[in-house]
């Protein structure tokens, strides 16, 4: 038996809640995983919630990430003691994911830890700072250099936001952190290395399609107006990496920046990137996000502690990355 979140939606009522499971009970796949943490990302505590759409089945284990040792492997890539991560795939969503003591899923999902790396600094890391890695290396791959001048990320206080601020301070670019919680700042000057800090404010509400130049390249976690007004400051020649949704799916923009200024919009999608990717990805992202830089910008909490972590998360009560401790 192992501890789990688990959601059910029973008469249209939708609740999550900690419950005792059965290994029987794990959906199909090759191999058994022991997972020693998880983390709460957004798209977690929407589903643990249930204030957006993302479970597709129920009952439904939700976790989108985790990370632990396998215990049963019918996969020719994996054997019992493997250090593995997963994040992604439906996992959490579609597929029983990681805020439980096990998980079982398909070889294929799963990648080995990085040599140096333990589980609690990869789940510290989690989704959030591999989507960070994703849009960094995003706008490294465009060619931006810290001398184009500044780079802004948006949505600055949570864990993409926070994990991609200190990403950039560390490889020495000037960061404007936009955040609407300026009672953060100076957590975000001292621990994330963030130079500037502007209210969210200043980029939610409808703006002009040009604006005057102001960055050399954002990473944008929030969508919206937001994203549209980004694009529209953004520097001639630069590249906005856009993998949230914060305020909002939509995007109320002109093709302006982009035929005027050779602005790129590059979208950033870590859920089905390639597994022969992800382990460049993780591999840097480790070397960036070391332990010690983690251990500013995450916290730990139980598994019994996982509902109300996500509540907290959405009220924007949770600063940086909440990572999960599921060994009973
Ligand atoms: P968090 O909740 O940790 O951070 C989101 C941050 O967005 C908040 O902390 C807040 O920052 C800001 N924010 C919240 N609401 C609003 C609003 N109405 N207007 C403007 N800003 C707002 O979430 P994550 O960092 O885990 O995820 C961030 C986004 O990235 C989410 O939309 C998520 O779905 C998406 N995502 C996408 C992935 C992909 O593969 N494309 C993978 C992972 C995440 P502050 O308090 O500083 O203003």
């Amino acid at each position: 038996m192992f501890k789990a979140i688990q959601i059910d939606k029973t008469d249209g009522q939708y609740a999550a809640s900690l419950v005792e499971l059965d290994e029987q009970a794990l959906p199909e796949g090759d191999v058994t995983v022991e997972i020693d943490y998880s983390s709460i990302n957004y798209k977690d505590a929407l589903a643990i919630t249930g204030r957006g759409p993302i479970v597709r089945q129920f009952p439904m284990v939700p976790g989108i990430d985790f990370a632990g040792k396998v215990i049963a492997s019918d996969s020719a890539d994996f054997a019992v003691g493997d250090r593995v991560l997963l994040t992604g795939w439906g996992v959490g969503e579609r597929h029983w994911g990681g805020l439980a003591g096990k998980a079982r899923v398909k070889g294929e999902w799963l990648t080995k830890i990085p040599d140096n790396a333990d589980a609690k600094q990869v789940m510290a890391i989690g989704t959030a700072g591999f989507t960070a890695m994703l849009c960094v290396q995003a706008l490294l791959d465009h060619g931006v250099k810290p001398e184009n001048g500044p780079v802004l990320v948006t949505g600055a206080g949570g864990g993409v936001g926070s994990c991609a601020a200190i990403i950039l301070a560390t490889l020495g670019y000037q960061v404007t952190a936009s955040t609407g919680r300026p009672q953060e700042a100076d957590w975000m000057r001292d621990q994330l290395g963030v130079s500037e800090i502007i209210n969210r404010e200043e980029l939610s509400a409808p703006g002009k399609p040009l604006q005057k130049e102001r960055w050399a390249a954002a990473v944008d976690t929030v969508g919206s107006h937001t994203l549209s007004n980004v694009c529209a400051s953004v520097r001639y020649d630069g590249i906005v990496a856009a993998c949230g949704m914060a305020q909002g799916m939509d995007l109320p923009a002109t093709v302006a920046p982009f035929i005027l200024r050779g602005v790129t919009l590059r979208g950033i999608d870590s859920v089905m990137v390639n597994s022969a990717k992800r382990p460049a990805i993780w591999e840097k992202a480790c070397q960036y996000l070391t332990p010690e830089v983690l251990s500013k910008l995450s916290e730990e909490y139980p598994l019994t502690d996982a509902i109300t972590v996500a509540e907290k998360l959405l009220d924007g009560k949770i600063r940086g990355r909440a990572v999960i401790a599921c060994k009973a």
